[in-house]
């Protein structure tokens, strides 16, 4: 016999338990209800994929460049393949992979990795909610995208949300812009943050975004993309922004927004939680991504999504007060000394008839089953001893507040429990 050994959650990763689970549970529904509502279909994709999805998206971002959860499998040749890091390049390839008919809308919750030091908030494993939308450039659909965001964090309760939009240009504005920046960035190297003096080629947009106070007082003058907007691309950014407006979504344009993957394109937008600390106060964003199918080897076909951390947004409704986890549960507990069959019946009767409910097991005492009744959290105990079980009655007592307990024919059971139920609120 070997050792007892005790095992846990690999380092940087946890376990979600109810009822804290319960608020992954309500984001989720919550997101699927209102994106379906819009045509969004969920699509299913793989938690790994060749590493190559993944670098020709995003080759000078930190998660792809010193962060990928990558591995070598057991093929022959091993294949060099990654955990996802982010949502966009998986769905983005399947759409390559199937050409579904266009415009193809789809939204997932998924898990997304990286492999990094653990800190407060960062870990190995979050959870992601997104929608892409593939096929079209109209600017309607950057209003429509923008707009499912913000009413999701609307329809969970958010309130201290604020969204920021910027145009990050096209292949026609920005080499023009980039080209400007990085001289702008050469006759300032000696004055920007260490990572970036020698780094701002790699690239000079990324500058832009860097907190550090050396890159921010270096770069307050910088020129910006938005201001060097060819005509059509204005045309599109101006289209967005009536189109916010129109539909009643507030927001402010930041010039200094970068997206960290080098395939956005024109409109980019974040959605930052005021109750968040200023450095980690993102829940959400996205944008356009032109030239994404086709580096991934499909053809030319615009597209446009967002990325929303489940475990920021959990944060987010923390610190505002919003309790995602209240309700659920049972809303009828059995308790049965007569043997257990009454127990066995009757919550399955109350679940045929749409009433959530449970029951203790092991024919334990009536004092050990009412505590399990109480700890359930359940609104009402159906109580059965064996004087009630001969004159075929039973018990219900309300277990929120100190109301009589009833006793009630036994066929008339369901409709006590739901008035007692509807009661206890
Ligand atoms: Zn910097
Ligand atoms: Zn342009």
């Amino acid at each position: 016999m070997s050792e007892p050994v005790t095992f846990s959650a690999p380092k940087g990763t946890f376990d979600v338990l109810a009822p804290a689970s319960r608020g992954y549970e309500r984001l989720i529904a919550t997101f699927a209800a209102l994106v379906e509502a819009a045509g969004y279909g969920l699509v299913l994709s793989p938690m790994f994929e060749d590493i190559g999805v993944f670098q020709r998206v995003g080759e000078s971002t930190d998660v792809v460049r010193k962060e990928m959860y990558d591995f070598h499998d057991k093929g022959d040749p091993p294949r060099h393949l990654a955990l996802r890091p982010e949502g966009t390049a998986s769905v983005v390839r399947a759409f390559v992979e199937h050409r579904p008919p266009l415009p193809f809308k789809a939204w997932y919750a998924a898990p997304s990795f990286r492999y990094e030091a653990p800190q407060a908030g960062r870990y190995r494993q979050h959870h992601q909610l997104g929608v892409e939308a593939l096929g079209t450039g109209d600017p309607d659909l950057d209003v429509e995208v923008i707009g499912l965001l913000a009413r999701f964090f609307q329809a969970v309760g958010l309130r201290q949300v604020e969204c920021r939009i910027t145009s990050l240009g096209d292949a026609t504005c920005r080499p023009a812009y980039r080209a400007e920046l990085e001289a702008f960035l050469a006759a300032r190297a000696d004055r920007l943050c260490d990572e970036h003096r020698t780094r701002y080629a790699d690239n000079p947009l990324r500058v832009l975004d860097c907190k550090k106070p050396a890159c921010v007082a270096a770069t307050a003058d910088a020129p910006h993309q938005v201001e060097r907007l060819c005509e059509p691309c204005r045309h599109h950014y101006q289209r967005v922004k009536d189109g916010l407006v129109a539909g009643s979504v507030t927001f402010t344009e930041d010039p200094r927004l970068v997206r960290g993957l080098d395939y956005y394109t024109r409109t980019t937008f974040e959605f930052a939680a005021a109750a968040l600390s200023i450095a980690h106060d993102a829940v959400g964003g996205g944008g356009r991504y032109d030239g994404l199918a086709e580096a991934l080897g499909g053809p030319p076909t615009p597209g446009i999504g967002f990325g929303c951390g489940i475990e920021r947004v959990l944060l987010a409704c923390a610190a505002e007060g919003v309790d995602l986890t209240a309700g659920g549960g049972v809303v009828a507990f059995v308790v049965d000394t007569t043997g257990g069959e009454q127990a066995r019946d009757l919550t399955r009767e109350l679940r045929d008839a749409g009433i959530p409910a449970d029951r203790a097991w092991d024919q334990r005492s009536f004092k050990a089953q009412f505590k399990a009744a109480n700890r359930s959290g359940a609104r009402v105990a159906v109580i059965v001893g064996s004087d009630e079980a001969a004159r075929g009655v039973v018990a219900v007592k309300p277990l929120r507040h100190d109301g009589e307990q009833v006793e009630v024919a036994r066929d008339q059971l369901i409709e006590l429990v739901r008035k007692m139920a509807d009661d206890a609120d």
